[in-house]
């Protein structure tokens, strides 16, 4: 085996990734290494790589919470994995498991948890260290590279489209079609919803379109709002804010239903602006959601195994980080890129 492994690092916030030479970690007891396969690139690795948010990593970081790949080495004490599993390294990276948020399997709030690519080096890297007791398990039959985007924008997709309480039958509103939202919309005509696709990139609406979306609509359009509610017959039963822009927000609880819940799951910077009297007279609830417990994973991974739910993906090599950051920035990537760590 290698002893030096290729890794994209984070040394100053807001700075191009520094590609570096560094030894493999190796893993302590009750730890496990991944050698990487495939890693998909999520718009909170350019958030958590810009300093975005109120919480930063220490510097310097590996970011990467799509990583998947095979284990290779256990530390001591290991049973919930053997070598040779293919597992996921998520954003829940661990958790404490005792707390009352963990008991009610509400572990990504866990005051103690890790996070993969931020407090705890991602998948960035041709080798992680994860703890096997929240990896993600991949189900035979789906390839690293295609099981990537669903363990952050998959799950988090899937648990913040039930967070919105929609029915099958009923109308969501899914604002932001880019990694997150391409799979939203296919979630959502899964789970048997109208969907409604917003986003302010024609490609990404006809995209929407090819994949199942009953109505697009152009939240560039002044009267973008009313055309929801007059395709939704009065609002969207659901709304899920996957766009990290904030004006999706405040344009997304206006196009929610009476009694209807906007679930945000975007996360720009900052804060938006809330119609206080229409979320009142109107009884709308507006929810956080944030990726899943380890139950939402495996059911999110499920939708990929029969092809319900296939993420469109383009391969690059860890050396075009930079590159791909600059064109997420700019909205130019169509649906995910994923890290193609070769054979
Ligand atoms: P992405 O860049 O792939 O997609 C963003 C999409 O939003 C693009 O299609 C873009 O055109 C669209 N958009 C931009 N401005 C818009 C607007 N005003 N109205 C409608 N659409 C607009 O990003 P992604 O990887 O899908 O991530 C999206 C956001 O979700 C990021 O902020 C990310 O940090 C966050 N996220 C949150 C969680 C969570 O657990 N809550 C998990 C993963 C990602
Ligand atoms: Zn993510
Ligand atoms: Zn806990």
């Amino acid at each position: 085996m290698a002893q030096t492994m290729q890794a994209a690092f984070v040394e100053q916030y807001g700075e191009a990734l520094v590609l570096r030479e560094v030894a493999i970690p190796v893993p302590g007891p009750g730890q496990i290494l991944v050698k990487t396969e495939a890693c998909g690139v999520c718009h909170t690795d350019l958030h958590a790589a810009s300093g975005d948010w109120p919480i930063q990593p220490a510097l310097p970081f590996i970011p990467g919470h799509e990583g998947i790949g095979i284990v290779t080495a256990l530390g001591a004490g290991v049973t919930a994995v053997k070598q040779g599993d293919r597992v996921g390294v998520p954003w829940l990276y661990s958790a404490c498991g005792h707390c009352e948020y963990c008991l009610a399997g509400h572990e990504p709030v866990c005051a103690e948890a890790q996070f993969g690519g931020f407090s705890k080096n991602g998948g960035f890297a041709e080798y992680i260290v994860a703890d096997p007791d929240y990896v993600a398990h991949i189900p035979a039959g789906l390839a690293a590279r295609e099981a990537a985007p669903l363990i952050c924008a998959g799950i988090t997709s899937y648990k913040g489209i039930k967070e919105t309480q929609a029915r099958p039958g009923q109308w969501i509103v899914i604002s932001g079609i880019g990694g997150l939202g391409h799979l939203a919309v296919q979630y959502a005509k899964a789970m048997g919803m109208h969907v409604c696709a917003v986003d302010i990139d024609e490609g990404k609406l006809a995209h929407a379109a090819r994949l199942g979306a009953d109505a697009m609509v152009d939240a560039r359009k002044a009267d973008a709002i009313d055309l929801v509610k007059s395709t939704t017959g009065g609002g969207a039963h659901g709304v899920l804010i996957t766009a990290p822009s904030l004006v999706a927000f405040r344009q997304g609880v206006g196009m929610t239903r009476k009694f209807g819940t906007c679930v945000l799951v975007g996360l720009p910077a900052g804060e938006f602006p809330t119609p206080l009297f229409d979320v009142v007279a109107n009884c709308i609830t507006i929810r956080g959601s944030f990726v899943g417990s380890r139950l939402d994973m495996a059911e999110a991974l499920a939708f990929g195994v029969d092809g319900r739910v296939k993420a469109d993906i383009e391969l690059q090599p860890l050396s075009a980080i930079n590159d791909v950051f600059d064109r997420l920035k700019r909205g130019d990537v169509p649906s995910r890129v994923v890290i193609d760590f070769g054979a």
